[in-house]
């Protein structure tokens, strides 16, 4: 069935992307083989060639990750249409998010190109933009990309800057740039551009339809759903692009899935139509509850009509999201107390499963960060951040009574 005849998004989650299997199993079983076997030499000739199309070896391909690339493509580009046509996308899986950041730096980029970029990055992103793409002569220049007449002043100015890298909404406070004006100012000047789309997954916002050319997933969150595989993908429309440059550095950088991974993914995305309107039900319920709580001085909620970003996400995207980060007034040691309270809601990081996920960077993630550089990131000492899970409302806002002073 193709995508174009679905008429909601959760059926297109359920069933783009799936091939019956030649036993005909009812599941794409986990194609657990690392090579593929030819009927004759010709065939291997033939295959190696690309004439005839069939799986070679599991670094460059595999039926099980194929599934799980096909339903992430058909996701992106869901009811997208370009000059008239339904939009074509072709996805990569990768064993990480940052796997799949690596491939779409290292096939766009070459020594001396710069990357624009903004503030609330992915600490692990901004971390491999100093110290893995700037030894090798790529530089990261960071800009708060929400003010559009610096970024087009940035655009026009510099020749070096190559890709725009975009992440929204971003961690910690939730800020969300404008895809579509970024998209236009980059394509003006000649620039392409690449969004992180791990906290909305395309269920909530499609980078695709602003004109941004690749999409990146942590498929670790939301997309896999139950915290059981860590998992990236890189996503592009340039098809071409995607079946030359992107492939060789994906298949030579070795950063493939696998397939047992790739079946937990595929079918934790069957649900993620359900599992989002949950989610997002509840963090607006949560958002609310924690906004009007006098140990609370902040709420970081895209969904708020405070936040500042209101207006751009609502705009871009079809719900605010799971993700939200609040301060306590107390400072550092109320925030310990907290996160020790808890007793429905979990501690850890990460994000984008079926329980509420909380941490408290200040004494976790980023214990060993000083003071001065971890406020710089708005990560403050009573700072705590959240995925909202899918339990039912009351049962997380009775921990959270219980929790907070
Ligand atoms: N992008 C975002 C927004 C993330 O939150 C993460 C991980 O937390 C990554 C990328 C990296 O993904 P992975 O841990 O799957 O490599």
């Amino acid at each position: 069935m193709s995508s174009k005849t679905y008429k909601g998004f959760g059926s297109l989650a359920i069933h783009a992307g799936h091939v019956q299997d030649p036993m005909y199993a009812h599941l794409t079983p986990i194609y657990a083989s690392s090579t593929y076997v030819y009927d004759e030499a010709e065939q291997g000739m033939r295959r190696f060639s690309g004439k005839e199309p069939g799986y070679i070896y599991s670094r460059w391909g595999n039926p099980t990750m194929s599934e799980a690339e096909r339903k992430i493509a058909a996701m992106e580009t869901y009811r997208i249409h370009r000059h008239g046509e339904p939009l074509e996308a072709m996805a990569i899986l990768h064993a990480s998010g940052m796997a799949a950041i690596s491939s779409l730096f290292l096939s766009t980029l070459k020594a001396g190109d710069k990357i624009l970029t903004h503030y609330s990055l992915y600490s692990g992103t901004e971390q491999y933009l100093r110290q893995i793409l700037e030894p090798l002569g790529l530089q990261a220049v960071i800009a708060d990309l929400r003010d559009l007449t610096l970024a087009e002043k940035m655009l026009k100015e510099d020749p070096s800057i190559k890709l725009v890298y975009l992440e929204t909404p971003a961690n910690p406070t939730l800020q969300c740039v404008d895809l579509e004006a970024l998209s236009d100012l980059a394509k003006q000047y000649g620039k392409i551009t690449a969004c992180d789309n791990t906290f909305a997954t395309p269920f909530l916002q499609q980078p695709f339809k602003f004109g941004i050319d690749f999409v990146i997933h942590s498929t670790t969150k939301f997309l896999n759903g139950h915290g059981t595989a860590i998992g990236g993908v890189l996503v592009g429309t340039d098809l071409e692009y995607m079946k030359t440059a992107a492939t060789r550095v994906h298949r030579l950088l070795g950063g493939n899935s696998n397939a047992f991974d790739a079946f937990l993914l595929v079918n934790g995305m069957k649900t993620l139509e359900v599992r989002m309107l949950r989610h997002c039900e509840n963090a607006m319920q949560v958002a609310q509850y924690l906004d009007r709580h006098p140990a609370v001085s902040r709420v970081n909620y895209n969904g708020l009509t405070s936040h500042p970003d209101y207006a751009v996400s609502k705009r871009q995207m079809n719900h605010p999201g799971a993700m939200m980060s609040f301060e306590l007034k107390d400072g550092f040691d109320a925030g310990v107390r907290f996160m020790n309270k808890l007793q429905l809601c979990t501690r850890t990081v990460s994000l984008g499963t079926c329980d509420t996920l909380l941490s408290h960077p200040a004494s976790m993630s980023h214990s060993s960060v000083p003071r001065e550089n971890r406020l710089e990131y708005g990560i403050t000492d009573g700072l705590i951040r959240m995925s909202v899970g899918m339990e039912n409302i009351e049962d997380i806002l009775e921990d959270f009574q219980q929790a907070l002073p």
